[in-house]
């Protein structure tokens, strides 16, 4: 027989706890992503390129004359460490679709970027690359 270990709470105390606060973290990571509501088609966005796993769409805020973000259309992967970590072809599939939209968009020559963590600038945390081509005005390498 599995014995619990007593706590303060009793069984009937409904006031927030540090269980309440992680569950309702949970809820809001496991709310779909703003890409992942492009690809269901409820909020709407250029898409310029897909692939069987793969879409790439305008990004809504450019930061270079052609500026495209390519997008896993699983959201499982937060970061491109955990995309190479958990599925390389995948990593793979994205860096061929930025290739394609860049040749299709640009002259081909493009940069990828993907931010990583919140210092690093990132605010959506379903992996994405920024593809930053046409004249990117200097030879440094941000943005
Ligand atoms: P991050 O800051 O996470 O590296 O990149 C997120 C990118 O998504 C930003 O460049 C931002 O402009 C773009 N973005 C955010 N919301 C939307 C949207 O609703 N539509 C499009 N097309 N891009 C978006």
């Amino acid at each position: 027989m599995t014995s619990v270990a007593p706590t303060s709470r009793g069984p009937c105390d409904t006031t927030p706890g540090p269980m309440s606060e992680a569950v309702t973290r949970l809820d809001a990571m496991s709310e779909p992503s703003i890409f992942t509501r492009i690809l269901q088609g409820e909020i709407p966005a250029e898409i310029v390129g897909e692939t069987e796993n793969v879409f790439a769409i305008r990004d809504i805020a450019p930061q270079a004359p052609v500026h495209l973000l390519v997008i896993p259309k699983t959201p499982q992967y937060r970061n491109v460490v955990e995309l190479a970590a958990g599925d390389p072809d995948l990593l793979t599939e994205v860096v061929g679709l930025a290739n394609t939209v860049a040749a299709e968009y640009a002259d081909g020559d493009f940069r990828l970027v993907f931010n990583t963590g919140e210092g690093a600038g990132q605010t959506v945390f379903h992996v994405h690359a920024h593809v930053l081509a046409g004249d990117l005005n200097e030879k440094s390498l941000g943005g």
